[in-house]
């Protein structure tokens, strides 16, 4: 078992005014063997949330949790939680071969009944079974990261993280530096390497076409806030933000870019500024179904709509998630049910 839960994380960087919340109250859960894809336009604060998770980013509320133990409490020197970047040629040392730099993320200590690597033979050994499990050929050890493809570094940085033994891998972007051809392959790779490996995996891309392939469950942030979460297939089929309906419609264009369709009434709008966040809903300036089409919604720019049911499976945090797809009859959510205003998707199951 092996469940990363994120708990009211919130990151801020820098200090008072000129600092910024680049992650603001996130309740995220990647369940023990599964795919979660997280999606979200460049700045929404993706790579913050996986910086966070691995200590890489400064955690200033809420916590992380891996199998309910705070990472910030686990035994020094084990890493169970490994983030694999964007970049293959930034994150493999360009002086060291492939096999030193898998070898050198051998545990060599043993966690848990968690084998260690203590000699050399047994790490070259284990550099071996990596590369071949990453689909190189082990006589590539002595390779420099120089002399290899993006693909085939992307395929090393993977073998390195799992070098480790996670139980968890945030795979960040990790197709966005490659080739288009390429791109295909290490993401088969990874699908691969989940269901054999049973990894607990957090999948961040800014591209919905990749979140959809590897996911199970796909969760999408705004301005460091998770607007919508729910099972991959139904989340797709049926999404119940404005925003995250938006990403879909945009996502099968010929780009798979999640850039607003031309004739949206959102395209001209102006991306969000986690400097100053818009107060209520921070979608609503560029909201399809806010008070930019209709003045009466005026609750979206005062009240902060929550995805609240943490227990639903698939819930949206919208005022009017009711009248996505459907502005001409609009149920607006925080009329239909009492307390706190949520969403649709809450009302249904
Ligand atoms: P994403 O990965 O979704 O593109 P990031 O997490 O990289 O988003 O960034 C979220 C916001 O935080 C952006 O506005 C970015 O400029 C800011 N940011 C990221 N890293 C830092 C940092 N080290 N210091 C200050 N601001 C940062
Ligand atoms: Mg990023």
């Amino acid at each position: 078992m092996s469940t990363l839960a994120f708990e009211d994380v919130r990151v801020r960087y820098g200090t008072h005014r000129s600092g910024l919340t680049a992650v603001d109250g996130v309740e995220l859960t990647v369940p023990s063997g599964s795919v979660v894809g997280l999606v979200g336009e460049s700045g929404s604060g993706k790579s913050t949330l996986a910086r966070a998770a691995v200590g890489l980013a400064p955690v200033t509320g809420g916590r992380v949790l891996l199998d309910g133990t705070d990472v910030r409490r686990l035994p020094r020197g084990r890493r169970p939680v490994q983030l694999v970047f964007q970049d293959p040629y930034s994150s493999l040392d360009p002086r060291m071969t492939v096999g030193e730099s898998i070898a050198e993320a051998l545990p060599r200590r043993a966690f848990g009944g968690r084998q260690a690597f203590r000699d050399r033979k047994a790490r070259h050994g284990e550099v071996a079974r990596l590369l071949e499990l990453v689909g190189l050929d082990a006589g590539r050890s002595g390779a420099l990261p120089g002399e290899l493809s993006g693909g085939q570094r992307q395929r090393i940085a993977l073998a390195r993280a799992l070098a480790a033994r996670p139980e968890v891998v945030i795979a960040d972007e990790i197709t966005s530096a490659l080739d288009v051809s390429v791109q295909g392959s290490v993401l088969n790779l990874v699908r691969e390497l989940q269901r054999e490996l049973g990894l607990t995996m957090l999948f961040i891309s800014h591209n919905l076409a990749v979140v959809r392939y590897v996911s199970d469950y796909v969760a999408v942030l705004y301005l460091g806030r998770i607007v919508e979460v729910g099972p991959a297939e139904r989340l797709l089929a049926d999404p119940q933000h404005p925003y995250t309906r938006e990403l879909v419609e945009a996502a099968p264009s010929a780009h798979g870019s999640l850039l607003a369709a031309p004739d949206s009434p959102v395209a001209d709008a102006e991306p969000g500024d986690p400097h100053r966040p818009p107060a209520g809903c921070r979608f609503h300036p560029r909201c399809p179904v806010g008070p930019l089409v209709e003045e009466a919604r005026s609750i979206c720019t005062t009240v902060d709509p929550a995805t609240v049911a943490a227990s639903r499976e698939h819930r949206a945090a919208c005022h009017f998630a009711a009248a996505v797809g459907d502005t001409d009859t609009p149920v607006p959510n925080s009329v239909v049910r009492t307390g706190f205003p949520s969403a649709r998707s809450d009302t249904l199951e």
